[in-house]
């Protein structure tokens, strides 16, 4: 996960803060020593990361902090509150245009993830109710536009494509198919080269004065560290941006692009781009990034992601079963599988406040092969099975086993785990309204 390294330095440094009590100068300067060092080793650019603890420092002297009861826990709040100016202090939104459609440009290098976002960008749209028509005017590549229809038609947004023409007559007619059916935002996939070069900039500039898109976002790969930065302000200057979209932040990126891009542009991340798959796409909160980069969490985006992800009418239904006490094994199959869509589980763990840090990346693959080790076996009982677990005796146990590919152990396992879930929830129906907001909780 992106910002590891940072995170586990910034902990150690504050944790050092904590176990003085009471902090002198010399204490705040040493600690913002080490989070400086942790900025760099993150690939900040040098300046902000300068600049950054500068400010801390100076708040965290210059007031009353050091004489309060809890200074330690002050000057990481204001390491939390600088965190977030740096990055951009609120979410920003897309441009809309009062004039349809909404006009939406992408730039930015070959391999940032122009091509996966463009697609990714319309399926979060078409999730508003909006009707995203997809542009293919990177001409130069004819993989390009073949790769553009793929992910287009996995998204359910269509592609207007004319082949390897000017990409202004191919983006002008785009808008007026767009007008004549109806679809409300076109996002214009422009070409990319491996380096900046004046011919691109020369096109680009051109689609942009013909066209005066609304929003210009250009795509960024974090992995690229301090370069992202540098290519974030070439194309600043040149072509002049209204946005960024900050890919691949579920790499081993070191985070350095995130927490630097705006304070070097002065342009805001409006969205980051989690993973390979379609729906890796979020809405950029950098108060919700600061904290999560702090190892406090970020419940409110597991909550949109649940919300976006999960089936209402499922959970309602499952909340009743529970209720009831008759959620059997085909329902724990269904509650995982709706865990799962929400992504890997080191992506959805590290979003919980204190797991960051507590549970490395390899325990949470261990986890999620234990997922996965649980379905397969499920998958391998019959419906009578799983309505009744009771009846799964030593030779079923046996067939089980072989048909998963896994040991009567795990069978039993499971077996054992599914009988203290269910007894504890019986422990809860008994519980009134106290017992239901616990069962809600699990
Ligand atoms: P383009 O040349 O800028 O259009 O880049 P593509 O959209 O073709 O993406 C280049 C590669 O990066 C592809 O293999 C994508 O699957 C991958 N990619 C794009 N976005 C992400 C992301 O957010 N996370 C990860 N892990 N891979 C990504």
């Amino acid at each position: 996960m992106a910002f590891e390294g940072l995170s586990d330095k910034l902990s150690a440094a504050f944790k050092k803060l904590r176990s003085k009590g009471k902090l002198s100068e010399a204490d705040v300067k040493e600690a913002m020593r080490e989070v400086r060092l942790a900025l760099l080793e993150a690939d900040v650019n040098y300046k902000v990361a300068k600049d950054f603890v500068k400010s801390v420092t100076e708040r965290a002297i210059g007031s009353d902090v050091l004489t309060s009861l809890t200074p330690a826990q002050q000057v990481i709040k204001i390491v939390n509150d600088e965190l977030t100016t740096l990055m951009g202090a609120e979410n920003s939104r897309i441009n809309f245009s009062s004039k349809i459609p909404t006009i939406i440009m992408m730039c930015g290098l070959q391999g940032s993830g122009k091509t996966t976002h463009s697609a990714k960008l319309a399926k979060f749209f078409k999730k508003q109710g909006k009707r995203p028509l997809l542009v293919a005017c990177d001409v130069y590549r004819p993989a390009a536009i073949d790769q553009l229809k793929v992910v287009g038609e996995k998204v359910g947004a269509p592609v207007f494509e004319m082949g390897q023409i000017d990409p202004v007559t191919i983006a002008k007619k785009a808008i007026s198919h767009a007008k004549d059916y109806g679809h409300d935002i076109v996002i214009l996939d422009t070409a990319g080269r491996l380096h900046i070069d004046e011919q691109l900039m020369g096109e680009l500039k051109n689609i942009k004065s013909e066209l005066k898109p609304n929003e210009i976002l250009l795509v960024i790969d974090s992995m690229t560290g301090q370069d992202a930065v540098n290519v974030a302000k070439s194309f600043d200057e040149a072509l002049g941006i209204d946005g960024v979209i900050l890919t691949k932040l579920d790499g081993d990126t070191r985070g350095g692009a995130a927490l630097s891009v705006r304070a070097v542009t002065g342009k805001p991340i409006k969205f980051v781009g989690m993973g390979e798959k379609l729906e890796d796409l979020e809405p950029f909160y950098p108060d919700r990034m600061a904290s999560r980069i702090l190892g406090m969490g970020d419940v409110l985006t597991l909550i949109d992601k649940a919300q976006e992800q999960l089936d209402l009418g499922k959970s309602e239904k499952m909340a009743q079963k529970l209720k009831e006490n008759s959620f059997d094994l085909d329902d724990l199959l269904e509650q995982m599988k709706q865990i799962r869509k929400m992504g890997p589980l080191s992506q959805v763990l590290s979003m919980l406040p204190g797991v960051k840090g507590a549970i490395k990346d390899e325990e949470a693959e261990q986890g999620e092969a234990q997922l996965r080790q649980i379905e397969t076996i499920i998958n391998s009982m019959t419906k009578a099975e799983r309505a009744k677990p009771a009846i799964v005796n030593p030779s079923r146990k046996r067939r089980i086993a072989a048909g998963s590919g896994t040991k009567v152990e795990d069978v039993n396992r499971l077996l054992r785990q599914f009988e203290q879930m269910q007894k504890m929830m019986k422990q809860f129906s008994g519980m009134g309204k106290k017992g239901k907001r616990m069962r809600g909780m699990m």
